[in-house]
């Protein structure tokens, strides 16, 4: 695999107008009424509200005591990469420390496989509602995403509509990117969709690039499935992964991709002239985070779980807002068509709950066409600020559902 070759000086790869998404206006608008002394109810980041694990703390505070603050290589410290490759084996995609490349979050790793898979002129699948982090890293790769769609089916479960993922594809697709557990809509995979989405990449030749951010974060007996552990699979997928979601540990921007050797002298090569690396004394903390106990990890779950229970009931009883269950990650993905007449756009909405309730959310159309009509609650959040948000949800749905504002 070869990277592209270097754009001439001013040609649009260089322009910040190829970032087609930026920050949701919601989040600036949320931060001003905080800094007006508001009591704002935060639930539109994915951010845990967990403290990261005191041993994975401690032996980050060591190696920085220890002098670890050089510059390593550029594809991370054989420790982390081995434990990596071990974690990646327990999920069923063997794996060897010269599979890994260790990056500074997911989001750095989504945009590498992006620029090292996808070039000018290619189509890259992205998920609608997806991350939208996707679409730019395809923008910035100069390629295309086209989305295909997450629907609901008749029991108001998020699933993917093979049939339109299928059609979705053109002689100029090249990439397929996955998200399961699901941002924003919690959805996962059960075996036959893997299977077909497989089969999808499989026929059409197409690389995959499966985001398991939320991978810990399903609330099913078995932990959801990597699309990498299927036959044929292994060869054409990256999984990109990270700390943040998993050990509560977004600020310390630790993630990684799990890739087939050929492909890692082109992130590699990307991570050099980007970062250099991730900081060092971070990825001791990464080793500790894989290697230690798993108990925070676990406790963490069953906290989401709960959350997840209370919050999605309480949103499911307000009249005009319809919430199903999530079964992966921790956001609730409301259906707001029921309110104010169905006349207002999710954005409208978001802001006007923001403004007058003071509960931030994520408007669904951030997240793409399909996201319009929905609202996206983060339950990373205590259980107190969920209740306070449903409680002030409640009356600004009575207010604009009776028309009352
Ligand atoms: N992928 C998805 C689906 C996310 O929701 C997020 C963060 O919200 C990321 C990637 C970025 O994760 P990181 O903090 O590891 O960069």
């Amino acid at each position: 695999m070869t990277l592209a070759p270097i754009p001439p000086a001013g040609h649009p790869r260089a322009h910040p107008g190829r970032l087609r998404t930026g920050p949701s206006p919601i989040l600036a608008l949320a931060r001003a009424l905080d800094a007006e002394g508001h009591r704002v109810v935060h639930l539109e980041i994915g951010e845990p509200d967990f403290p990261t694990p005191g041993h994975v703390v401690d032996a980050g505070i060591r190696a920085l005591r220890d002098g670890v603050t050089r510059y390593v290589a550029p594809e991370g410290l054989r420790p982390l990469r081995e434990a990596i490759a071990a974690r990646s084996c327990e999920r069923g995609v063997p794996a060897t420390p010269e599979q890994v490349v260790v990056t500074s979050g997911a989001k750095p790793m989504l945009l590498y496989a992006l620029l090292a898979l996808a070039t000018e002129g290619d189509e890259v699948l992205v998920p609608d509602p997806g991350y939208p982090g996707y679409a730019s890293s395809a923008a910035l790769a100069g390629s295309r995403a086209v989305r295909y769609p997450i629907v609901r089916d008749g029991a108001g479960d998020f699933r993917v509509d093979l049939g339109a993922l299928e059609a979705s594809v053109t002689p100029a697709t090249r990439v397929l990117v996955l998200n399961a557990p699901h941002n924003p809509t919690g959805m996962v995979l059960d075996e036959d969709t893997l299977a077909g989405i497989a089969a999808v990449a499989l026929r059409h030749d197409l690389w995959v690039v499966s985001d398991e951010v939320y991978a810990a974060l399903s609330y099913d007996e078995a932990p959801p499935r990597s699309i990498a552990s299927l036959p044929g699979m292994a060869g054409r997928t990256i999984v990109v992964d990270s700390f943040s979601k998993t050990y509560a540990m977004t600020g310390w921007r630790l993630g990684y991709g799990v890739m087939p050797a050929s492909i890692t002298g082109a992130v590699r090569a990307l991570v050099a002239e980007s970062t250099t690396c991730a900081a060092p004394f971070v990825q001791h903390a990464g080793i500790a985070a894989l290697q230690g106990p798993q108990d925070a990890v676990a406790l963490m779950r069953a906290e989401y779980r709960a959350r997840r229970d209370e919050i999605v009931q309480a949103l499911a009883a307000i009249p005009g807002i319809r919430a199903a269950t999530p079964p992966g990650a921790f956001y609730a993905f409301a259906n707001v068509t029921g309110l104010a007449g169905g006349t207002s756009t999710s954005a409208e909405l978001a802001e006007r709950l923001l403004r007058e309730y003071g509960v931030a959310s994520m408007p669904g159309s951030a997240y793409g066409r399909r996201g319009e009509g929905h609202l996206r609650f983060s339950f990373a959040s205590p259980i107190i600020e969920l209740r306070e948000a449903t409680r002030r949800v409640a009356a600004f749905a009575a207010a604009v559902g009776s028309g009352c504002t």
